[in-house]
């Protein structure tokens, strides 16, 4: 990974690590082997038979017997709240609870305050970033000034400036004209557009998913075809236009089959799902624990299954947290009126490999796969467990159990709807683009 790629993060001591004996597995080389892995200056030199690596003199030695060394992973979707909302998270917290959850690399969106509409307010988060991210940070800017949905955002000066895609997340881009103008600019800049999908006027008042619990609790609903109607047309722009679009948390089976149908048409699309989507439905509302409130809604157990499946086909390209940490004022009250969106950066991976790799649902070297694949559609080049590519490593103990927020939160906001789940499966340590950027506190390590 390299400035051009448009990621920024700061100054670190480049890692010299032997770490034994792990289980490497990277499903994009091919590789699932129990090895010696050598990090040289930040960059892998040497992926060899336990204890036939080379000797690395003054290097930190990992023994790493029972653990999996996995590439680490890439998020496409994360709020860090900068600028304006400091408190809820910042570029040194959101990072760290990143290379907590084994990530080497994040996509942070732009609905900030002020929203990251111009080159000026992304040049001033990418010098933050250069001082204070502990992991590499891609930011997008947005569509629309300020938000608004009505004035395009000078993209191609802002693509120039080092925004490795635009989104509006937060919010649709509802109006079609401007998307398609949106979509003209897209092909002329390059970066890809990545899309909330919603129809503000079918979504309403909504607070949950519509369905029977909603009816049941009487509370107002967001249907699902909020989000498949407004797939349906931006698929249908995007081919019109040559463009290419990245489709956000779906969280719905008519969405996935919209999606499915786009890419046999030929639509240059690609699309993402949550962790809370792929493991939890509507039937959680049922607390009425604002927790579980979010934007797409948890919705039915049809529409997971839907899900689960797409990610296994490949209709669905990555797994993206859509990590939205927000202050306890903003979720400590009724559920109509929280807030919504959760945290998820810290235990994504530990969640998935509990409730899908565990019990048989999905391949661990399916799930390393999408959890990896998140900067493709930003042109970020997903990480390799091999000789000469930058170091950039999750070492998992597969094993571990934890009880999420037992330990606190890397994260300054506290809103996971995991909360008190026991997981199996955590992250040990990561190395982020050649650095150590986390290790668990009870990790053991020498250095030769
Ligand atoms: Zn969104
Ligand atoms: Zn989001």
């Amino acid at each position: 990974m390299s400035a051009a790629s448009g990621l920024v993060w700061r100054d670190g001591e480049a890692a010299d690590l032997v770490v034994r004996g792990a289980r490497a597995l990277d499903p994009r080389t091919g590789v699932d082997d129990t090895l010696d892995l050598v990090v040289r200056n930040g960059e892998i030199i040497e992926l060899a038979e336990p204890g036939a690596a080379t000797e690395l003199e003054g290097a930190e030695t990992i023994e790493a017997e029972g653990l999996l060394a996995l590439p680490a992973f890439v998020d496409p979707h994360v709020h860090f709240r900068v600028p304006g909302q400091e408190h809820k998270e910042d570029l040194e917290t959101g990072t760290r609870a990143a290379a907590a959850g084994g990530y080497c690399a994040v996509v942070a969106m732009a609905n900030t305050e002020p929203a990251i509409d111009s080159a000026a307010v992304l040049g001033s988060v990418r010098e933050r970033a250069e001082r204070e991210a502990s992991i590499p940070v891609g930011f997008v800017a947005t569509v629309t000034k300020d938000m608004g949905g009505e004035e395009l955002t000078e993209m191609a000066e802002m693509a120039d400036a080092g925004a490795v895609g635009f989104s509006d997340d937060g919010l649709p881009i509802s109006n079609g004209r401007v998307l398609r103008r949106a979509l003209q600019y897209q092909r002329l800049a390059g970066r890809v557009i990545a899309l909330h999908e919603e129809d503000p006027d079918l979504s309403g008042d909504g607070v949950m998913h519509e369905g029977d619990v909603s009816a049941v609790l009487g509370l107002a609903g967001i249907p699902a075809a909020s989000e498949s109607t407004a797939i349906a047309r931006d698929c249908a722009l995007a081919l019109y236009e040559g463009a290419r679009i990245h489709v956000q948390h779906l969280s719905a089976r008519a969405s996935v089959e919209e999606i499915r149908r786009a890419k046999e048409a030929g639509v240059e699309v690609t699309c993402e799902a949550t962790p809370h989507h792929l493991t939890l439905t509507d039937e959680e509302v049922r607390s009425l624990d604002s927790r579980f409130k979010m934007n797409p809604p948890l919705r039915t157990e049809d529409d997971r299954q839907a899900l689960i499946e797409a990610l296994r086909d490949g209709t669905i390209d990555c797994v993206a947290t859509d990590h939205a940490p927000h202050a306890p004022e903003d979720k400590e009250v009724p559920f109509e009126q929280a807030a919504m969106g959760v945290t998820g950066l810290e235990k994504a991976f530990s969640v998935l490999h509990t409730d899908l790799v565990l019990p048989g649902i999905l391949d661990l070297e399916l799930l390393v796969e999408r959890m990896t694949a998140g900067g493709i559609p930003f042109g970020i080049e997903p990480p390799r467990l091999e000789a000469g590519a930058a170091a950039n490593i999750a070492l998992v103990d597969p094993e571990a159990e934890w009880v999420v927020g037992a330990d606190g939160y890397e994260s300054r906001s506290h809103n996971s709807c995991f909360v008190g789940r026991t997981l199996t499966g955590r992250v040990q340590m990561t190395v982020a683009g050649g650095r150590v950027a986390f290790r668990q506190r009870s990790f053991a390590m020498g250095v030769a």
